[in-house]
C-alpha cells in the first residue's frame, strides 16, 4: 500500500483501511502530546512546565526525575498537583472519544499505547484494560519505596495548586501508600527511569506491536524510545502504519514508506480514520 499526505477523502480512506476491518490481527492506536494538545493541554516540557523553588527556575527535564523527587519531593508533588489540576480541567476531545468508541467495537483486537499522562483517553471511555499508559498517569501514585507496583487513585477532593503553591499540610498527609504508610510518588515514568511490564507495560506494548495489521500514530513525533519500537516491530511484521501529525516528522516518513501519512490535527483526522476502519 503506498501513501501520501492529506488524503481524508472518506471514500480514499474506507479503500485503504478496507483490508483491516475484519482482518483478525490487532489494531494498535499510538497517541502522543499531539492529540491532548486540542484539549488545551501543554506538553509541560516547554515554558508551562518551568518551576521555580527557592530562587532556582528548574526545568521540566530536571524535576521530572528520580533524583529531584529525592532530594524536594514536596516540591515535586507541588508541580505534579498544579499539573493534575490542569489536566483535569481539559475535557477529551473528538480525537479522544472516536479513538474510545473504536477500542470499544474492536474489542480484544484493539488496543492504546499512550505517552500522555493526563488520563484524557479514560474521560472518553477508553476501556482501561486496552489502555496502556506506557509513561503513567497523572491521577494515580504509587508506593516511593516500591512496597508494591500497585498504583492508587489520588483523593478525588484533593485541593488543586495554582502556580507556586506550596503543598498545604493537609495534603501532604494524604500523599502516603495505603498499603505500608510510607510517602507515596506520582505514578509517572520519569526521565532518570526505565520503563517495565509491571508499571508501564513494557513487555506486552512490544508483543502486541510484532501481531498488530494496523499501528494508527496520532501527535507524537518518535522522540521517546518505546514508541519507536512499536512502529519498527510493526513495520517489520508487515503493518499498515498510518501518521496524523501537524508536522513533518520520523514515523510520516515510516508512514509513507507503510501505508498513510495524514497532516491534519487529529481532531479531524481520527474520527475519519475510525469511521473508515468501521464502514
Ligand atoms: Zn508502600
Amino acid at each position: 500500500m503506498s501513501g501520501s499526505d492529506d488524503e481524508l477523502d472518506p471514500t480514499r480512506l474506507a479503500a485503504q483501511l478496507a483490508c483491516h476491518r475484519s482482518s483478525t490481527r490487532g489494531v494498535i492506536f499510538l497517541t502522543g502530546a499531539g492529540v491532548s494538545a486540542e484539549s488545551g493541554v501543554p506538553t509541560f516540557r516547554g515554558k508551562e512546565g518551568y518551576w521555580t523553588i527557592g530562587s532556582r527556575e528548574y526545568h521540566p527535564q530536571e524535576l521530572a526525575t528520580h533524583a529531584a523527587f529525592a532530594r524536594l519531593p514536596r516540591e515535586v508533588w507541588a508541580w505534579y498537583l498544579f499539573r493534575r489540576g490542569v489536566c483535569r480541567a481539559a475535557a477529551p476531545n473528538r480525537a479522544h472519544v472516536a479513538i474510545a468508541q473504536a477500542l470499544v467495537r474492536l474489542g480484544d483486537r484493539g488496543l492504546l499505547v499512550t505517552q500522555n499522562v493526563d488520563g484524557l483517553h479514560l474521560r472518553a471511555g477508553a476501556p482501561p484494560a486496552r489502555t496502556f499508559e506506557i509513561h503513567g498517569n497523572i491521577d494515580f501514585m504509587r508506593c516511593a519505596d516500591e512496597c508494591s507496583v500497585a498504583r492508587y487513585p489520588l483523593p478525588d477532593d484533593l485541593p488543586p495548586l495554582e502556580r507556586g503553591d506550596p503543598v498545604d499540610e493537609a495534603s501532604w498527609a494524604r500523599l502516603l501508600c495505603p498499603r505500608c504508610g510510607g510517602r507515596a510518588r506520582p505514578h509517572v515514568l520519569w526521565f532518570d527511569e526505565s520503563y517495565d511490564e509491571p508499571r508501564y507495560r513494557w513487555t506486552s506494548t512490544l508483543e502486541a506491536s510484532a501481531a498488530a495489521g494496523l499501528v494508527i500514530i496520532v501527535g507524537t513525533s518518535a522522540q521517546t524510545n518505546l514508541p519507536w519500537r512499536v512502529v519498527e516491530r510493526a513495520a517489520a511484521a508487515g503493518a499498515t502504519i498510518v501518521d496524523v501529525n501537524v508536522d513533518e516528522n520520523p514515523f510520516a516518513e515510516v508512514a509513507r514508506d507503510h501505508g498513510l501519512a495524514v497532516r491534519a490535527p487529529a481532531g479531524d483526522a481520527v474520527p475519519a480514520l475510525c469511521a473508515a476502519l468501521e464502514s
